[in-house]
Order: C-alpha cells, then structure tokens, then sequence
C-alpha cells in the first residue's frame, strides 16, 4: 500500500464531498447553521442544474475572510488538530466552497452587522475572487451556484431522466425538513423553479 501524494488526495476529496445536487445543497445549509442563521432560502433552477440559491439571515463573512473564504483548506471554524475534539459546527474541513467552485459558477453576496452594505463576490473555478460590487441585500450571506457539472459530462449524465431528477428533488426535500425537525427554531423556505414546495416555518406546529 502506498501513500497518495497531496495533490492527489486533494483531488480526490473535492470530487468526493460534491456528486449531487443534494449534497452541495446540504454543504451550503450547513455553512447557513454554522453562521448561525435563523432562516435560510434555497432555490433550484432545473432542478439545481442551472442554479441552486441558498440565503441566509446568518453571521456574514468577514472582509478579512472574502479573499480565502473559497479557497481549499481555509475554514474559520478550527485552528489546530485539537479543535477536532471539541467540534460544534457541522463544518470544519474549509473544502465545501472551494470543491463547489470547482463544478459550477460561484457567487458569493454577503454582509455582517459591521458592514453598511453588502457586497457580490464572483469567485473563479479555484475559489479566488475575480470581481466585487456593491448589492442590496440585509445581512447574511446568499451563495449562488450556476451551471452545476457543467464541466463533468459523466455526472450530468447521470441525472439525464426526469426520474432521477425528481429522485434529487425528493432527497433535498427530505434534507431539508430533516433540519427543520432538528431545529424547530429554524425558519426554512424551499422553491424549485419559483414555486414554493417546502415550507418548514419557525412557529410551531403542535404544543
Ligand atoms: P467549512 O464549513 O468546513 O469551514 P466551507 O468551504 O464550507 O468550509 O466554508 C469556508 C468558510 O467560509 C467557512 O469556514 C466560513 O468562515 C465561511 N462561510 C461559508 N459559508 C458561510 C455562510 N453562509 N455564512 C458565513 N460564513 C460562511
Ligand atoms: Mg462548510
């Protein structure tokens, strides 16, 4: 048995944390949590093959953070290996954002309680930011994904029957009322090409 080198290893783990739809919408959700949000909008496109939108109410990125904040390995959420044993974010690996990069168009808007406005961020395939403009949005961070796989003709492939499509869109329902169970506090909003087909709200349903 032999050890991968780095580079080899890294490739590997972008392709391995995003392979569905499902999964970059669970990786963005997360980030959601992590920023503390209290309520998160996703929106597909085509089933998430043309956009997939997740918009958060959450802590926002740091200006300090924007230039890394998609680039493999960099993560705000642990500092050293010790970390590891006292995790309380669902994420901690900073690859999510980056691996996304690499299969789709990224934009990132975001702005936290110091910033006046918000600001959009288009990212490149290596997770580096190439341009920024002024928007409009309240604080949180909204991240945009377009054209998924467009660059991995297997894997779209692989989603070329309305029948898978509709398996993903299933999955992604199931995700997403899965947290609203685990966060009964949680305000979460679901459309597939602008309707509305999942809404899991913060009032509770039953006493
Ligand atoms: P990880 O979650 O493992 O840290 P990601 O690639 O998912 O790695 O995210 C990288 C970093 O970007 C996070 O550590 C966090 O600082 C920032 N970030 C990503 N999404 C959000 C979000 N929705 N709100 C605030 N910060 C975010
Ligand atoms: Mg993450």
């Amino acid at each position: 048995m032999k050890q991968l080198p780095a580079e080899t290893v890294r490739l590997l783990s972008s392709s391995q944390v995003i392979t569905s739809v499902v999964s970059v919408v669970k990786e963005l959700i997360e980030n959601s949590l992590d920023a503390n949000a209290t309520s998160i909008d996703v929106k597909l496109e085509n089933y998430g093959f043309d956009k997939i939108e997740v918009r958060d109410n959450g802590d926002g990125i740091k200006a300090a953070d924007i230039p890394v904040m998609a680039v493999k390995h960099y993560t705000s959420k642990i500092s050293c290996p010790e970390d590891l044993e006292s995790l309380t974010t669902y994420g901690f690996r900073g690859e999510a954002l980056g691996s996304i990069c690499c299969i789709s168009e990224v934009l990132i808007t975001t702005k936290t309680a110091a910033d006046d406005f918000s600001t959009q961020y288009i990212l490149d395939s290596s997770g580096h930011v190439t341009s920024q403009k002024p928007s409009h949005l309240g604080q949180g961070t909204t991240v945009t994904a377009l054209k998924l796989f467009k660059n991995l003709p297997v894997r779209k492939q692989f989603y070329s029957t309305v029948k898978k499509c509709k398996e993903e869109l299933k999955k992604i329902q199931d995700l997403l009322m899965a947290y609203g169970i685990i966060k009964p506090e949680l305000r979460i909003i679901f459309t597939h090409n602008k309707c509305q087909s999942f809404k899991e709200d913060s009032a509770p349903t039953k006493t």
